[in-house]
């Protein structure tokens, strides 16, 4: 059976849904094995077991995370030719698609960003300008490289567990290779709220919070949801830029997604339209949001966001 890889890399205590889901598709292609970077906590190992993971490919030297990019695609062009995978499988975050453009040369793979679909027979479903069209393609090298967007799928379990074996693939010292070493680090601040891309609900923030995301971020916060944000917005500096939802931004699939003061740019849907359910406020009744919203409130947001808040903090007691 053809062999998949899926790159794990620093997933601290818990495996991210992103990379369940991952697994989930490399069961559907053949036999998953995992090229993992960083330190395996038990709960990880546990999920990598219960999620069908045949192997876990380990890199010789465990100073990968010093580096920018560049070391990481030794190792995982070195875990393809230690496993004989014909698929690798990556998130699709900017760093990953970096990666896995350096692992296409290494190898001689074919490369496909933005899928969000995978056929049994290897053909990616790529989501296209602006997540207007979904393309479909398919790598004709040995190898090939996927990039794939979070909540492409729901992640399940293997019908039966697995105890993968672990095997350390030699990897050239990063230290000798002509990589960019990262020199220094700063803790983002935490911000106690749900990760964007997983959070079950969002409250984004456009050019019409006017440098005030204080109701958006009380809004949030009464109903245990992230914070999502127009470039309009990360661009003036008034939130930063990993909030950013839309086609250059993150894309979030939750069950609600709260839209205050945004037009609706097509640039922005692409990264929310998914959505299970849209609620958009804009003072505005003729602005585009209101086309794909689900429930359309026409008001000032420093008005309705505030309302909401003490309604929900209200029933919530
Ligand atoms: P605007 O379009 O200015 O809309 C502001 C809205 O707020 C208006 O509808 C207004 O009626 C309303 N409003 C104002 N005041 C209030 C109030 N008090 N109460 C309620 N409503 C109010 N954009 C993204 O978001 N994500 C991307 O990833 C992205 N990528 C891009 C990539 C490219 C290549 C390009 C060219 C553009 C990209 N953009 C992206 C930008 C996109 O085209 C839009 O410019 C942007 O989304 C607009 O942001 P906005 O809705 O906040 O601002």
């Amino acid at each position: 059976m053809a062999k998949v890889l899926v790159f794990i890399d620093n997933p601290g205590l818990a495996l991210k849904k992103a990379s369940l889901e991952l697994l989930t598709i490399a069961r559907s292609l053949g036999e998953p094995v995992v090229a993992f970077n960083g330190e395996l906590h038990d709960g990880v190992a546990a999920a990598l077991a219960a999620y069908g993971a045949q192997t876990l490919y380990v890199p010789s030297a465990t100073d990968l995370d010093n580096y920018l990019v560049g070391p990481k695609a030794s190792y995982l062009a070195a875990a393809v030719q230690t496993s004989g995978a014909t698929v690798v499988l990556t998130e699709n975050s900017a760093e990953a698609r970096e990666i896995a453009a350096r692992l296409g040369i290494k190898l001689g793979a074919g490369v496909i960003t933005d899928v969000v679909a995978v056929d049994p027979d290897g053909t990616a479903h790529k989501s296209v300008l602006a997540g207007s069209y979904t393309t479909t393609a398919r790598a004709t090298t040995p190898a090939a490289v996927l990039t794939v967007k979070s909540n492409s799928i729901t992640p399940e379990p293997a019908a039966t567990g697995t105890a993968p074996a672990t095997v350390t693939v030699v990897v050239p010292d990063p230290a000798a290779a002509a990589s960019a070493r990262i020199t220094a680090r700063s803790e983002k601040a935490a911000s106690g709220r749900p990760d964007l891309t997983d959070a079950r609900i969002v409250v984004a923030g456009g050019r019409g919070v006017d440098g005030n995301f204080g109701p958006v971020e009380e809004l949030a916060d009464a109903l245990g949801a992230a914070i999502g944000a127009t470039r309009a917005a990360t661009d003036a500096g008034w939130i930063g830029h990993d909030a950013q939802v839309g086609q250059t931004g993150k894309t979030v699939s939750p069950q609600l997604y709260i839209s205050a003061g945004i037009s609706g740019a097509v640039q922005q849907k692409a990264g929310m339209q998914t959505a299970g359910l849209i609620v958009a406020v804009n003072k505005d009744a003729e602005s585009p949001i209101f086309e794909i919203a689900d429930f359309g409130i026409v008001g000032d947001l420093f008005k309705v966001l505030p309302q909401a808040t003490e309604e929900i903090k209200k029933r919530r007691g």
